[in-house]
């Protein structure tokens, strides 16, 4: 069967007109893989999947919300969009926008966004403005804009985005053909946590599967959900989820509570090293953002919190690629030869 992206595959779960032509590039039908070689390094109890997002045309799961905020915003006649961004946002946006051929604004932490991610929303042909501020900063200046103007906000605030991004939900659930027991991910805005758990409760009203627990992790120098409180200066080295006060974050804690999941805490340096592990045990390099969701579940493993039955899904929501300085800071350089057979050989035996 021909795929047509997100919003074709599941017209009945959008609120969008049923004659709207999507805007999309094919966003969504990312892999589900079972992660074996990680469960034994981790002594997981349980069954583990990684959904990896960064299969997505731009390479997070941004896309799944954009192509449905992208396509309402040409329904309603609009011209323009405007985002603030960590990176991924934006290089979403820029890119859906040029393919639906809308002005596209991003308003960005100067010096926090992987490269990456601003030469995708440069080479798509998005106004790229950097602020001498943080997330948060950007958002409130974009909030006001959306206010004053007819420019439309392409941020996780937007409803569509969040009604794009539950489709991971429905994914999964076909893909396992039940829903996982658990469901771990990284938070950062909250939007992505709002929209799974909205995603897997849509799907149970329909086909009456059964609901996971959702378990949120943010980094130690980015964690308002789990502290309680706004965080005026975010930092972790997962640009992604450097987030201080979080859009989505009332939706996030009816997750949880919903759910009876947890949100808890990761360190930078576990984070750089379950990115690490998941390279090297499952051959998928994502973002360290991403990681965190696997740095979760090594943390809850060790406090004996699944059990055998248990099926476990962490989704690892952006591409290595995209932040290739962070990735190489703390591994081996590659070795150096003299372009001699003996020396190569040398190396390799060694
Ligand atoms: C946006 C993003 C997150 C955080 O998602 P929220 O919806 O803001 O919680 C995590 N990882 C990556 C790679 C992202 O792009």
């Amino acid at each position: 069967m021909k795929y047509t992206g997100v919003i074709e595959r599941y017209r009945e779960y959008m609120p969008l007109s049923r004659d709207v032509m999507p805007i999309t590039l094919l966003e969504g039908n990312t892999p589900l893989l079972e992660a074996d070689n990680l469960k034994k390094e981790l002594k997981a109890p349980c069954k583990v999947f990684l959904k990896f997002e960064g299969t997505n045309p731009t390479g997070s799961f941004k896309d799944r919300g954009m192509t449905v905020a992208i396509t309402k915003s040409v329904e309603d006649g609009a011209e323009a969009v405007i985002c603030a961004s960590t990176g991924n946002t934006s290089a979403s946006a820029a890119a859906y926008a040029a393919k639906a051929g809308l002005k596209a604004f991003v308003i960005l932490p100067k010096g926090k966004i992987a490269i990456g991610k601003l030469a995708q929303a440069l080479i798509y042909g998005a106004k790229v403005i950097e602020i001498d501020g943080n997330f948060d900063d950007a958002l409130r200046i974009v909030r006001e804009i959306g206010e004053k103007t007819r420019v439309v906000i392409v941020n996780s605030i937007n409803p569509y985005r969040i009604e794009g991004q539950k489709t991971a939900s429905f994914e999964i659930v076909e893909t396992l053909g039940k829903a996982p027991t658990h469901h771990s991910l990284p938070v950062g805005n909250a939007g992505n946590i709002t929209a799974y758990w909205k995603g897997y409760k849509e799907w149970s009203t329909k086909h009456g599967s059964s609901l996971p627990k959702m378990l949120g992790f943010q980094a130690e120098g980015a964690a308002p959900i789990v502290l309680g409180r706004v965080v005026d200066h975010p930092e972790t080295v997962a640009t992604a989820i450097r987030i201080g006060n979080p859009a989505s974050w009332k939706q996030a804690v009816n997750a949880l509570d919903e759910s009876t999941g947890q949100i808890n805490i990761v360190q930078d340096s576990e984070i750089l090293s379950a990115q690490k592990l998941i390279a090297g045990a499952e051959g998928i390099f994502c973002e360290p953002a991403s990681a965190s969701s696997v740095a979760g579940l090594r943390k809850l493993i060790s406090h004996d919190y699944f059990s055998a039955k248990d099926v476990v899904v962490c989704t690892l929501t952006g591409n290595g690629l995209k932040d290739p300085d962070t990735a190489s800071r703390d591994i081996a350089p590659p070795l150096t030869s003299k372009p001699e057979l003996s020396e190569v050989l040398k190396l390799i035996q060694d």
